[in-house]
This record gives structure tokens, C-alpha cells and sequence, in this order.
């Protein structure tokens, strides 16, 4: 039976993930800050270290798969916090189950984007240079210090994609697959959460996508699924946007 590791499993896209990944027989390990298998916080480096102990003790060091959805939205505490989770949630997280994955059959990693990553000059982004770089430090008091949450968030996820192109590299040689899923508007709390935000929630509840609806969890997990799955056989190292069109009305004019 094929064994996967499922962040933010208890909610969302998560809990729709760990649901297919179970009627597809699987056996899933989630990992939430409730409701879970392994109970951590992600947004801080000891939360992280434990989850991933806990984790390679639940599969035996051995792990055919790893999906991370754990993540916040601009309306959470802090940018810092929300940097800590959505990108070093997921960093810490591939590189210390890194070892249980090369040991598993077929293994394959999906990490959540966002479609907020298109945004433009998330590249320039000094908070951004710093988590690439692994510096969390330094990327958490820059993410504090812009005082922009949406810029935090949509930072955290264009440094997910482009880790995921990096490791890629790292990783195919061992045999990993490693892919991203960047949806647009999901039906779950967190959009609830930002719907309803006195800053952002005029500006999401105006952009929608062009296919006139947000989608529902199952629509993101149905690509989970396939990327997690034989039929992925060789992509690798790429970004899916689920989103309804939304990348293709944002930037048209450009691949
Ligand atoms: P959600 O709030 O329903 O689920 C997120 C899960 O992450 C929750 O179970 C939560 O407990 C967990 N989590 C948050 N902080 C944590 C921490 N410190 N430690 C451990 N677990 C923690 O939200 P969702 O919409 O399902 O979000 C899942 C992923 O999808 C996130 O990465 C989010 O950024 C991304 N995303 C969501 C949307 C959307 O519109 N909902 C759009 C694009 C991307």
C-alpha cells in the first residue's frame, strides 16, 4: 500500500487530497495543527523538525509520496507567519522526508501555489531572496518589515514554485518527481477568511475567474491526484494552474 504524507490534511484542499488519496488506497499520514495524525506547527522551524520526526517514525522511513497543502492567507496574524508556514512548511518539509522518498516506490511530491505567485515583481522580492536561500531569519523579519500580507502570501508562492524548479533538478536523478498545483478561488475557509476581510475582501469577491465560479477542493485534488499518480509519469518540475482561466486573464499577452 502506498504510504503519502498530506499537510494541512484536517481542512480544504488538504482534507479533499487525503479523502481521494484514501479511496485511491492509500495510507495517509496528515499532518495539521489539529485534527491529525501528526498534531505540529509548521510555522516554526521546532514544529517542523518534530513533524518530520514524527513522520519518518509513522512510515517506517520509508514514503511514496508527500502533498503539501498546510497554508495561510493574507488575513493571517502576521506576514511572518504566514512565510513561515507556506514556504518553510513545505521547504523543511521536502528536504527532510527527502531521504524516506528515495527509498519509496515510484515517489512523488505535490506542493500547493497559488496564482497569486503570477504577480508581478515577486522576483525582486529581497523576502523572497531570503527564503530561497533558506535564510528564515532573515526572510520572516523581511516579510514583517513590508507590512503587505497580500505581498507576503503571493511572495511565499512564487518561492514555492520556483524551489520546486530547483529541486527538480536535484531530485530527478533520484527519482522523485516533484510538481506544483497553483489554484485560483477555492471554496474553503481560508477564501472564506478573505472574502469576508475588511482590506482584501472587495478586491476577491470583484476578480473572478473568466469560467464565472471559484472551484470546489475536489477540483484541485482530482490534479493532485494525477500528479501523485503513474499516469504522471514524466512531468516533472512544473506548474499546473487550476484556477479557471484566471493566470490566462491576468497575464494574456504572455506564456
Ligand atoms: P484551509 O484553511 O481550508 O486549510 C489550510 C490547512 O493548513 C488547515 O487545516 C490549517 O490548520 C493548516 N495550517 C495552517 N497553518 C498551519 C500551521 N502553522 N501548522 C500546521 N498546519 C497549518 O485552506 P485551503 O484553501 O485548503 O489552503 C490549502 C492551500 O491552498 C494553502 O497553501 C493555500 O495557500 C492554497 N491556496 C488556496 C486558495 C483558495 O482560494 N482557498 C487559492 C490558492 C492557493
Amino acid at each position: 500500500m502506498a504510504v503519502t504524507v498530506v499537510t494541512g490534511s484536517a481542512s480544504g484542499i488538504g482534507a479533499a487530497v487525503r479523502a481521494q488519496l484514501e479511496r485511491a488506497g492509500h495510507r495517509v499520514i496528515g499532518i495539521d495543527r489539529q485534527n491529525a495524525d501528526v498534531v505540529a506547527d509548521l510555522s516554526t522551524a521546532g514544529g517542523r523538525k518534530a513533524a518530520v520526526e514524527a513522520a519518518i517514525a509513522a512510515c517506517g522511513g520509508v514514503l511514496d509520496g508527500l502533498v503539501c497543502c498546510a497554508g495561510l492567507g493574507p488575513t493571517a496574524p502576521s506576514s511572518s507567519v504566514i512565510v513561515g508556514v507556506n514556504y518553510f512548511g513545505m521547504a523543511d518539509l521536502v528536504d527532510g522526508l527527502e531521504g524516506a522518498l528515495a527509498r519509496g516506490q515510484k515517489p512523488a511530491v505535490t506542493l500547493i501555489g497559488s496564482v497569486a505567485s503570477v504577480h508581478p515583481g515577486m522576483d525582486k522580492l529581497p523576502m523572497v531572496s531570503a527564503m530561497l536561500a533558506g535564510d528564515d531569519q532573515a526572510a520572516l523579519a523581511q516579510a514583517d518589515a513590508m507590512a503587505m500580507p497580500q505581498a507576503a502570501y503571493a511572495g511565499s508562492k512564487y518561492a514555492v514554485a520556483v524551489f520546486a524548479r530547483r529541486k527538480a533538478v536535484a531530485l530527478g536523478p533520484k527519482g522523485i518527481r516533484i510538481n506544483v498545483v497553483a489554484p485560483g478561488a477555492v471554496e474553503t475557509p481560508l477564501l472564506d477568511a478573505s472574502r469576508a476581510d475588511a482590506r482584501y475582501g472587495e478586491a476577491i469577491r470583484k476578480f473572478v475567474a473568466p469560467v464565472g465560479r471559484n472551484s470546489a477542493p475536489d477540483e484541485i485534488a482530482n490534479v493532485v491526484l494525477f500528479l501523485q499518480s503513474e499516469q504522471a509519469s514524466f512531468v516533472h518540475g512544473t506548474v499546473i494552474f487550476v484556477d479557471g482561466g484566471m493566470d490566462a486573464m491576468s497575464r494574456s499577452d504572455r506564456f
